[in-house]
């Protein structure tokens, strides 16, 4: 058994954090484990009057913050970073009790979400705009780069610390303020980095966390969009709300960042190296239970190789550990809670009355119920199925064949969505080829696990716009003003 407790019990904590201060009084909402239920922690329930606080707080850090030298900017960050570097064992029990990922998961968050903020400390001191090459005498010419101004960021609960971090880092490198909300089920890893960036020296107001139940985070986030002030928000999370928020950020014009839910494919061609699609199955599927905008969501087999693959996946999910955090050879967690359960159990069912042949699992965890769910793998598959239509956000895979690479392209592109795609060949002329005519924002070539912060992240279709990660990141929080300087003589 793993023990979950914390070296440094006082990174819990349970407030709203606005101005440098941290406001405790006020009605509460619970934070379950979600493995047993059990209550973790009692998080403060902010509204829209903490949310105008929290605006008003990074409105005024603004005006000092938006003049910080790239430098100061960085060296703020890394302080920052090497605190969460410090203290990352304590923030990934803290994430395995909130969310209930393995603990080895929950270490390669923190790992995945502190390189975002090693690397905008990076980018920071980086990023100085154009000198623009003059078109007539007498002047010179520069677009300047020029951070947004308070920032709202509002994040899921499936990866509670990376998402807060990809957001927040590359906003204060960039010189905004920022105002956050994270998810109801998973507050306490961004309260945690809150606590860290209070530790190191955070200017007050420069980041502000406004924690809220499921029917609060509305009310919050709408305090932001009207306010005039807050000139960009950063939303990740479900297609359907981000279309709701780009709809309440039409009247102040926001600037948007929408990273949205995703139906990845994921090809498997009959020259590929059936060894290395599986591991990178592994990841893309069953990684955070397949709770990830990423996962393997429909996966698409050539026919001829389709028994050869079979076998292996059922071999792997024979091998899987499924369990909750204490166990260390967990690989599998619980979903995040029951609502999840019973939308997989649907989905599963549907296909299976549809004509899906199920191979592996199909239901709750036998041993462990409740949250658990079984590793499954669905063949027969087809592309009229909800499952084939709806993210899973479940360790399913729901397997197709095709016949060729043409057919391959169609199937992968026949989805609203357009987040991630992977691909499995040896060819690597057919690799480009196919590359080039899948509709996605981010592929995966013979690589499972594809996300980093060295690289831009996004969407296209119904998963969104906007880049994080890279030194694209860093654009999305900020504007560019072109000077034209003349007068200067020849
Ligand atoms: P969600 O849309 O329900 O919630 C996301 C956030 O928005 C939460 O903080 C929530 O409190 C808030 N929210 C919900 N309704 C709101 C409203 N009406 N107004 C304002 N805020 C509101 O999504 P979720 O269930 O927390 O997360 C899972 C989704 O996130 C999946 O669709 C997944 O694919 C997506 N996701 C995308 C990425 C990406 O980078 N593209 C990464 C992780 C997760």
């Amino acid at each position: 058994m793993i023990s979950l407790k914390l070296d440094r019990p006082d990174l819990i904590r349970t407030g709203a954090y606005i101005g440098g201060q941290w406001i405790t009084d006020g009605p509460t909402f619970k934070v379950q484990n979600p493995a047993d239920g059990s209550v973790v922690a009692e998080v403060l329930d902010g509204g829209p009057e903490l949310a105008r606080q929290a605006a008003d707080a990074a409105a005024e850090a603004f005006e000092t913050w938006r003049k910080a030298l790239p430098k100061t900017r960085s060296d703020l960050l890394r302080r920052w970073f090497d605190l969460v570097t410090r203290h990352a064992e304590d923030l990934a029990r803290l994430m395995s009790l909130e969310q209930g990922k393995p603990l080895s998961e929950s270490r390669a968050e923190i790992a995945y979400g502190a390189g975002y903020i090693e690397w905008f400390s990076e980018e920071a001191r980086r990023n100085g705009g154009d000198v623009i090459p003059r078109n007539k005498d007498g002047r010179e010419m520069f677009a300047l780069t020029e951070p947004l101004g308070v920032a709202a960021v509002v994040t899921p609960w499936n990866f509670p610390n990376a998402m807060i971090a990809r957001k927040m880092a590359p906003a204060i490198a960039a010189g905004c303020t920022v105002v956050g909300k994270p998810a109801a089920d998973t507050p306490l890893s961004a309260l945690a980095l809150a606590a860290l960036a209070e530790e190191a020296e955070f200017p007050p107001g420069l980041l502000n966390l406004v924690p809220a139940a499921h029917g609060n985070a509305r009310g919050v986030v709408q305090a932001w969009q009207d306010d005039m002030r807050v000139r960009k928000l950063s939303f990740t999370g479900s297609t359907q709300t981000g279309r709701k928020l780009a709809e309440a950020a039409a009247p102040t014009l926001k600037r948007l960042s929408l990273e949205l839910g995703g139906d990845a494919p994921f090809i498997v061609l009959d020259d590929a190296d059936l060894d290395v699609a599986l591991q990178a199955l592994k990841a893309a599927k069953f990684r955070n239970g397949g709770q990830a905008c990423t996962a393997a969501n429909r996966v698409l087999v050539h026919r001829d190789v389709q028994d050869a693959f079979v076998a292996r996946i059922e071999a792997l999910i024979d091998g899987l550990k499924v369990g909750p955090a204490t166990d260390p050879e967990a690989e599998i967690g619980p979903l995040i809670h029951q609502d999840a359960v019973a939308k997989v159990e649907r989905l599963v069912g549907q296909a299976i009355e549809a004509g899906a042949q199920l191979r592996r699992g199909g239901r709750v965890h036998p041993q462990l119920g409740g949250t658990f769910y079984a590793p499954t793998l669905l063949t027969g598959v087809t592309a009229e199925m909800e499952i084939s239509r709806t993210e899973v956000f479940g360790p399913v895979i729901a397997l197709q064949t095709f016949a060729d690479e043409a057919e391959a392209i169609r199937m992968a592109n026949d989805t609203e969505y357009g987040l991630a795609a992977y691909l499995f060949s040896k060819d690597a002329g057919r690799c480009w080829r196919m590359t080039r005519a899948l509709e996605f924002g981010v592929v995966g070539v013979n690589e499972g696990l594809v996300s980093t912060e060295v690289a831009p992240f996004g969407g296209v279709k119904q998963s969104g716009y906007g880049r994080e990660g890279s030194i694209h990141g860093l654009s999305e929080y900020q504007s560019l003003k072109y000077v034209c300087f003349g007068g200067i003589g020849d």
